[in-house]
């Protein structure tokens, strides 16, 4: 909404300015006045308006080859030959042949005015091709260069200035002698003006004030991008538009009223010349590029180089070639540089394109300027201010363009300023996301600590009950002896390793003698104490290396590993010993007694335990009768 009003005033600017500049350079037209006919201009009977500005222009008198001055027509021997000016001598029909561009002639024209005699008069000449002399009732006014008959003799200068005379009677005899052998062509191009002196400098000023406006608007421009690019290389755009708009100020210098060659007179003509050419090339190649850079994806890149190998081409000659070579293959770069520019508008008038503000901007400009070009070529060759039109072409053009960048800067602002805001939403959301984060890190840390923590406990745990599990396992709950099972599991890796390596090993099979009959006296909590009480005197009076372990009901196995059976014996007889010294249960009137028996396991011998068990129990059962039969 608000860029479409923008750009509804930016073409209203560019059509402001067009209507500005075409004002500027519209010749004043004071009404008809009448075309010289056969070298005499009437200006009888004109009011005061319409002799302020008159254009000297229509048939002059001409003399091809020859240099005449006032004296010469005294005689009236002359033959007359007339000419069309403005125009260049190229081509016209004279004395009945068709002129080269190259050569000399005397120009004649004889204005008849209503003028009484004395009064100041002022004469505009603008650039004529290349040298000129030229006198006012036969006293010399003014010149460029020197008139010389050869290339060798003359010396071409083309510097536009006013003159101004006292016409001495009505009748006023104007006599330019010209001579041409550097520029394609030849002769006055374009026409002298006369008129009352004040109208003449304004017309003059009006255009030099135009020129000198164009300069300042392509400098600025020109230094302006020039800088946007310094400060920010990657918009070559920029830097190539500086280019086209310095190129275009210095041509400005060397165009139309000739800013330069006012402050240097005696400046190279061909070096000028030069100038002018080669400045207009190299603008129309650094267009090129900014229209390249400004789309790169549009623009076929198979035409930049084409354009580009054309113009150095051409750019080449202007450095080397004489100015009679090279303005005479201008117009193929004017035709290239047409074919360039409708390629540059078709390619902008693309809907894509066409549809953004910065591209109707350069269309306008670029049509412009080709208007301007195309009537510069074919239409206005011999107007006063061709130069002119070409240079208020470039000027919308330097101006439509810089409104384009401008477009595109206000576009890329805006986008960068959104992008920002953006960015400014996200980084705020990715905060709150970091916080979230790091509470659900830090709970997540908590839990993760307490449920190591757990686990440890129950790994803890574990590790107990296991530990009491085997206990159970492998022990007899009410003695704390080793169960059956564990115990003979014992025994038989003892015996593995007694047989590996080598020792003897004695087992001794134990009983308690009349537990029954305890059972049935005081119950079977004191059987069990009886039990109990055995066990502890058995356990307590081994070896550490020895081990005992509950085969069931009243009877337990010891077992002496690294032990033979006499040496068990006397471990047995001091065990036996503690048990008649034990008064525990003395006060049920209980004596603890037991029979034991022993048997030996010999390496090598091949004995199992289960035999070696047997063996033992029997030797047990010996020991329990042969005492019981004595009494014991
Ligand atoms: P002997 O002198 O011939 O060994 O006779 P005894 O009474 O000790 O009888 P025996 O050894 O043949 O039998 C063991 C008895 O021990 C059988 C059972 O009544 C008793 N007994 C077995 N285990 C337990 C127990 O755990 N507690 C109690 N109080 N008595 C048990
Ligand atoms: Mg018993």
């Amino acid at each position: 909404m608000n860029r479409s009003i923008t750009a509804r005033y930016l073409m209203l600017g560019v059509l402001l300015l067009m209507l500005g500049i075409s004002g500027c350079i519209s010749v004043p037209n004071s009404g008809v006045v009448p075309d010289a006919r056969e070298g005499v201009l009437d200006l009888q009977g004109l009011d005061q308006e319409q002799l302020n500005l008159v254009p000297l222009a229509g048939q002059w008198e001409f003399y091809w080859q020859r240099l005449y001055t006032s004296p010469d027509f005294k005689s009236g021997q002359l033959e007359a030959s007339y000419i069309d000016v403005p125009a260049n001598w190229n081509k016209q029909l004279v004395g009945g042949r068709i002129l080269p561009g190259q050569g000399y002639g005397t120009y004649r024209l004889v204005v008849h005015t209503d003028e009484s005699s004395g009064s100041l008069e002022a004469l505009y000449i603008p650039v004529i091709n290349t040298a000129y002399k030229m006198w006012v009732d036969g006293e010399l006014i003014a010149a460029n260069g020197t008139v010389g008959t050869s290339k060798e003799t003359m010396v071409p200068q083309n510097m536009p200035q006013i003159v101004l005379f006292n016409a001495s009677s009505q009748e006023i005899e104007i006599i330019v002698q010209v001579s041409n052998f550097m520029n394609i062509t030849g002769g006055m191009g374009h026409s002298i003006t006369l008129g009352e002196v004040n109208a003449v400098y304004n017309v003059v000023n009006r255009e030099e004030a135009l020129q000198h406006f164009m300069l300042g608007i392509a400098l600025i421009m020109g230094f302006y991008h020039l800088l946007l690019y310094l400060l920010r290389k990657q918009e070559k755009a920029n830097l190539y538009f500086s280019l086209m708009c310095l190129l275009f100020s210095i041509r400005t210098l060397f165009v139309g009223t000739m800013i330069f060659m006012r402050w240097f007179p005696n400046f190279n003509w061909q070096l000028a010349t030069r100038i002018e050419y080669f400045t207009w090339i190299m603008g129309v190649l650094a267009f090129l590029a900014f229209l390249y850079h400004l789309y790169p994806e549009k623009v076929d890149k198979r035409v930049v180089k084409l354009v580009n190998l054309v113009g150095f081409g051409f750019g080449m000659l202007i450095i080397m070639l004489p100015a009679i070579y090279f303005s005479s293959i201008n117009i193929v770069f004017q035709l290239l540089f047409l074919a360039l520019a409708i390629y540059a508008l078709v390619l902008l008038l693309q809907p894509v394109l066409f549809k953004n503000t910065d591209t109707r901007l350069v269309v306008m400009g670029l049509l412009l300027l080709v208007i301007a070009v195309i009537t510069d070529v074919f239409f206005l060759e011999n107007n006063l201010q061709r130069e002119v039109w070409v240079a208020a072409g470039l000027i919308v053009l330097v101006f439509s363009n810089s409104m384009a960048l401008s477009v595109r800067y206000t576009e890329a602002f805006e986008s960068s300023q959104n992008l920002m805001l953006e960015r400014d939403i996200m980084v705020e959301t990715m905060k709150k996301m970091n916080q979230d984060l790091e509470t659900k890190v830090k709970l997540r840390t908590a839990e993760l600590k307490n449920s190591v923590e757990k686990l440890n406990q129950e790994i803890k745990e574990r590790t107990a009950a296991q530990e009491q599990l085997k206990v159970f396992a492998s022990t007899d709950i009410m003695t704390g002896l080793y169960n059956r099972a564990t115990g003979l599991a014992m025994l038989e890796k003892h015996l593995q390793l007694a047989e590996r390596n080598a020792y003897m090993v004695t087992v001794c099979f134990i009983d308690i003698d009349n537990l029954k009959e305890v059972n049935d006296k005081h119950g079977h909590m004191v059987g069990d104490q009886l039990i109990i009480t055995s066990s502890h005197i058995i356990k307590n009076n081994v070896r550490e290396s020895d081990f005992v372990f509950r085969m069931g009901g009243d009877e337990f196995v010891a077992v002496f590993p690294q032990c033979s059976q006499q040496e068990a014996k006397l471990i047995w007889k001091r065990i036996i010993e503690k048990f008649d010294e034990n008064n525990d249960m003395a006060a049920l009137g209980i004596k603890i007694s037991i029979s034991y028996g022993l048997a030996e396991f010999t390496p090598g011998s091949g004995t199992k335990m289960s035999e070696l068990i047997d063996k033992a129990d029997a030797a047990m059962y010996q020991h329990k009768i042969s005492r019981s039969n004595s009494g014991n």
